[in-house]
């Protein structure tokens, strides 16, 4: 892994930002390659969605939506020791999702005067779960466990077709995981023409498919690849998305006293998902960073995805990055504002206090990202490429909407009348001061009588 020495340099924020390991291909490169899969789903439904998937999948799918015998199947297939972690895996998110339900309240302001606020949940919901380089049945859970908890009413899978299937079915266990949850829409459909499915609705082109194939939706969730990514990004606005989650990345803060196995291991495992997938290691220590450089030279090699892990490593979006102390370490991890952020610092609760940019957050060394990725009961739907300056994990109350309700009496209203009037007229609206004034004045057009 390269690395990217900043000790004694005093950089001004834009400098810092610049300094930061980022894929060269962000979702501005791949709109280009995005947007023409979007058009064509538009114009074309279920037919440029079989395309598609000959083309980017390798397969033509014979029913683009499974059949429900299909789901019960996977399920009675399902390995009962994968079986059992799945069951963990809801188990555990389903008590934080239970936790993270917003309750409505109220605020009364004055006699007559109050405002409240009800939380909706949105109607109907596609979700999107990988399916390409690896398969992420991990993924059903994170998306469709807050969906549920939220009371969405409306839900629909999409994940990619797989070529080891003649049909064109998706993977086993992301079918079985599907079943196990209720969720009864699931498609073989990946990338961007999955998105593009759920934010435009598909026609069907073969009797299997029905005139409709897919209604559309009205939010869109879920990780994904770049194009994944950067077709949610585009649709966003036409529909609402959770946030950008596109290729994976972890960022470690680490000190002298992190064992660098552990360190070289945890850097792997991220770089494991994606050619694309950012490792990094913010270390205030030398000799640490270089030991880290060792383990990784031993193990790279021996780990299964010994290809996908080299070029990740190596990638523009990787890197060590030396500082001169914590206070460096917490400033840099800020700029990144990593998807995943691993503390493992001698009193990571003084770090974690000062952290104010990140998806989420492991305290320590036995708080590794994957538990989060499989069963820690957090959601391993994260924000990417620097967005958690902006945007949030994945939760319930992504699948929720506040709105406020506005109730106010005549006598709530009636001592703000003048005020608004006023407010009313000083930007050149007073027909908004005149419909308060005629609930209490004959004639509100009569200046004589204000
Ligand atoms: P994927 O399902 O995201 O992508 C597979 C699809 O990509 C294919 O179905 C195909 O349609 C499309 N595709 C492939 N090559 C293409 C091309 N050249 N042009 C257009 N479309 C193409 O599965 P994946 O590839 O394994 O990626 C999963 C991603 O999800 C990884 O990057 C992983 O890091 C990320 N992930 C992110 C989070 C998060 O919360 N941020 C969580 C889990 C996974």
């Amino acid at each position: 892994m390269r690395t990217i020495d900043l000790r004694g340099q005093r950089l001004t924020r834009s400098e810092l930002l610049q300094a930061m390991p980022r894929a060269q291909m962000g979702t501005h490169e791949a709109a280009e390659l995005v947007q023409p899969i979007l058009d064509e789903v538009h114009q074309r439904g279920a037919a440029a969605l079989r395309d598609f998937g000959e083309r980017f999948d390798g397969v033509r799918p014979t029913n683009l939506r499974v059949p429900q015998e299909k789901l019960q199947q996977a399920l009675e297939e399902l390995d009962p020791e994968v079986k059992l972690a799945i069951e963990e895996s809801v188990r555990r998110s389903r008590a934080v999702s239970a936790s993270q339900v917003p309750e409505a309240f109220h605020t009364d302001l004055a006699p007559g005067a109050r405002v409240s606020e009800r939380w909706i949940p949105v109607q109907r919901v596609g979700l999107y779960v990988p399916g390409g380089k690896a398969v992420y049945p991990s993924s059903v859970i994170m998306n469709v466990v807050p969906a549920q908890a939220a009371g969405v009413q409306s839900l629909a899978i999409a994940t990619p077709p797989s070529k080891t299937s003649e049909e064109g079915l998706p993977n086993g266990t992301i079918l079985a995981t599907c079943a196990i949850l209720g969720v009864d829409e699931v498609y073989a459909v990946g990338g961007a023409q999955a998105i593009a499915m759920f934010a435009y609705g598909a026609k069907g082109s073969l009797p299997q498919d029905g005139d409709v194939l897919c209604d559309p939706v009205d939010k869109i969730t879920g990780p994904g690849n770049i194009f994944v990514a950067t077709a949610k990004r585009l649709v966003s606005g036409f529909v609402g998305i959770d946030a950008v989650a596109g290729p994976t990345e972890i960022a470690i803060v680490a000190d002298s006293g992190a064992n660098p196995e552990w360190l070289a291991a945890d850097l792997i495992g991220q770089a494991e998902h994606d050619e694309l997938a950012g490792s990094v290691l913010i270390v205030d220590d030398e000799a640490l960073a270089q030991r880290v450089q060792e383990s990784l030279l031993h193990r790279v090699p021996r780990t299964e995805h010994a290809e996908r892990v080299t070029t990740s490593l190596a990638g523009s979006q990787s890197g060590i990055i030396l500082t001169d102390g914590i206070d460096q370490s917490i400033e840099v991890a800020n700029a990144y504002a990593a998807e995943h952020l691993e503390i493992q610092t001698k009193d990571a609760d003084a770090v974690i206090a000062r952290i104010t940019n990140a998806g989420a957050i492991f305290r320590g060394p036995y708080s590794p990202v994957p538990l989060g990725d499989y069963m820690s009961g957090s959601n391993h739907v994260l924000p990417t490429g620097g967005t958690a300056r902006f945007a949030s994990g994945l939760g319930v109350h992504t699948f929720m909407k506040p709105v406020e309700v506005i109730e106010y009496d005549e006598e709530g209203l009636k001592v703000l009348a003048s005020r608004i009037n006023a407010f009313a007229v000083s930007e050149d609206l007073p027909g908004h001061g005149e419909c308060v004034l005629s609930r209490f004045i004959d004639d509100p057009y009569d200046k004589a009588t204000l």
